[in-house]
């Protein structure tokens, strides 16, 4: 697989059938992002039940790197523990900024390399990271507010 493509075949599924679409009631926890460069915006839903993220969703307009790289965010976190998630967020942010190694032998990263082209494209980095951003944000709210 040639991962300098941006546009890859999974990317553009994503985009088009968007998983774990929707909102999560209250009390759950929730972030906002928003990139005005490109238009996106991107509503995180998460569920922390004890130390593990037992359900989480979004929402979202904007351009299909955005949309895609939110699904598969919440495929890849979903069931993770806040440490697990946690590293997911930062091997993912190393690979789309261009600071990982080898993002392709990462298994914390697995199906995720697919956005390793992103980093080659300076101004789809924020498309990219934008829903790990709010899932950041309210796996912190969700912690600080149950601890
Ligand atoms: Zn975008």
């Amino acid at each position: 697989m040639d991962l300098g493509n941006l546009y890859q075949d999974v990317i553009l599924e994503h985009n088009r059938n968007p998983r774990n679409w929707g909102e999560l009631p209250p009390p759950n926890d929730r972030a906002d992002g928003r990139n005005p460069m490109c238009g996106d915006e991107v509503t995180v839903w998460l569920k922390l039940e004890g130390d593990r993220v037992t359900d989480i969703s979004f929402v979202g307009t904007g351009c299909a790197i955005s949309k895609a790289s939110a699904s598969m965010m919440t495929q890849a976190i979903k069931g993770k523990t806040r440490a697990e998630a946690e590293a997911v967020f930062e091997q993912f942010h190393a690979m789309v900024t261009g600071h990982h190694a080898n993002p392709a032998g990462d298994a914390t990263v697995g199906k995720l390399k697919v956005f390793a082209g992103v980093a080659r494209f300076p101004a789809r980095v924020k498309c990219a990271s934008l829903a790990w951003h709010a899932m950041h944000e309210a796996l912190h709210q969700a912690h600080s507010r149950a601890s």
